[in-house]
């Protein structure tokens, strides 16, 4: 599946300003200026935050009865959160974006990379100027625009973006690119957690420059492979693809356009079950669960037929990480939404309220599951080990129908994974 294309020349990364506390306001000019803070479902936690409420010092992740005084002095507004809500914004705004460039990949509930290639990255500024406008003017979400060289670059540039006028550029190797990375601390590089940065500061290893000049042999051995690529993007060579990126704390999606358009409910199940099985492995694999699931289906914008898009959240019974339940719920929010007579070109789900696994709060249900989620665990661990070992989609689940269904994507825009998969290895 060796892919001759070359990678995108830029990337830009679209990121919603605060945005749960921004949805919020949409519908509540009065709130505008006043702090406001966004709630988790089930433990009441402060989970978004508006500009002003970052001022007070309100941390994210904090729980609310801890700050319930500071909030109440500044009158602060308190929300709990609406998925069904910030799914419909999200869903806007991505739609904003697709209607200037070809390709968007979401990230996240509220972020989209968007691969820019040799002539439109010609134009990068002006495309970067014009998609924040326009999300702007048509949703009334603020967004910051990070554009860099790889995935990594630009997930950065949109952080300084955030912190400034809203548009950020680092191009590997420019002077601006250099100065930046030698005063970004190592664990404020995208997909370098607190854990790996500890290693790295053990091993002397500070900052993003020290990371992208540290040897390819000591990296992969204090961070492995994961650490090997980000260095590789660092320093301009891109290395992460979409599937092996680190997720986003908040939210979980995957979702991507057909290889050819699907008209019967078959394919979109199919399509659906196979983005819940890689939502459950990415959520297993940070040791997370969900307690919602939002399933989307759209046609295309650029087609002939009639545009309908329609997203249907779907709260799961316990917090889960069991791909069965996943896909059972998939299957569920699909029946809420299809209509016959339109030809679908993309299909997603996003998973959200997600919670650490272990540890958390055990409640009455969980006491009283049946027996089948006795065994979730061990099924589980046992499907991501042979996947792990042979490669993704070794053990499916028959639900995602055949490998070789049309609507499955060609992956030809893939470049080689270098670095992560031994049948491309560059032969030298
Ligand atoms: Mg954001």
């Amino acid at each position: 599946m060796r892919s001759t294309k070359s990678p995108p020349a830029l990337w830009a990364l679209v990121d919603c300003n605060n945005f749960y506390a921004s949805c919020e306001r949409l519908f509540r000019p009065d709130l505008i200026g006043r702090p406001v803070v966004v709630l988790s479902n089930n433990d009441g936690c402060i989970v978004a935050r508006s500009n002003e409420a970052k001022a007070l010092g309100i941390n994210m992740g904090e729980p609310e009865f801890k700050v319930r005084d500071l909030l109440k002095q500044h009158n602060v507004a308190v929300f709990s959160s609406n998925y069904a809500l910030y799914g419909d914004i999200s869903n806007r705004v991505m739609l904003t974006v697709e209607s200037l460039v070809p390709v968007v990949e979401q990230y996240s509930i509220d972020e989209a990379f968007v691969p820019l290639d040799a002539a439109l990255a010609a134009n990068a500024d002006e495309i970067a100027r014009a998609t924040r406008e326009r999300v702007r003017r048509w949703t009334g979400i603020v967004v910051s625009i990070g554009v860099g060289t790889t995935r990594t670059l630009a997930k950065l540039a949109s952080e300084i973006a955030k912190k400034g006028d809203g548009l950020c550029r680092l191009d590997a190797g420019s002077p601006e690119t250099e100065d930046v990375l030698a005063r970004t601390p190592a664990g404020d590089i995208w997909g370098i957690g607190r854990k790996s940065a500890l290693k790295l500061r053990m091993a002397g290893i500070y900052t993003a420059r020290d990371v992208r000049d540290c040897d390819n042999l000591k990296i992969r051995a204090l961070l492995n492979v994961n650490g090997l690529n980000t260095a590789f993007e660092l320093r301009g060579v891109h290395s992460i693809e979409m599937a092996d990126a680190p997720i986003s704390r908040r939210t979980i999606i995957s979702s991507r356009s057909f290889g050819a358009r699907a008209t019967e409910k078959e394919a979109l199940e199919e399509a659906l079950a196979m983005h819940a099985t890689l939502a459950g492995e990415r959520l297993r694999r940070e040791k997370l669960r969900a307690s919602g699931l939002a399933v989307h289906i759209r046609t295309s914008r650029h087609g002939n037929g009639p545009f309908y898009e329609q997203r249907a959240n779907v709260s799961l019974r316990l917090p889960t990480a069991d791909t069965r339940e996943l896909v059972r719920a998939a299957r569920q929010g699909l029946e809420a939404v299809f209509q016959r007579g339109y030809s679908y070109a993309k299909a997603g789900i996003m998973l959200y309220d997600l919670a650490p696994a272990e540890g958390g709060q055990t409640n009455l249900l969980e006491l009283i599951a049946p027996p089948a989620r006795l065994h979730e665990k061990e099924l589980m661990a046992a499907l991501d080990a042979v996947n792990r070992r042979f490669g993704r989609g070794t053990l499916r689940f028959a639900a995602e129908g055949k490998a070789d269904a049309a609507w499955r994507m060609q992956h030809s825009r893939r470049s080689p994974r270098w670095t992560t998969v031994w049948d491309e290895l560059p032969k030298v």
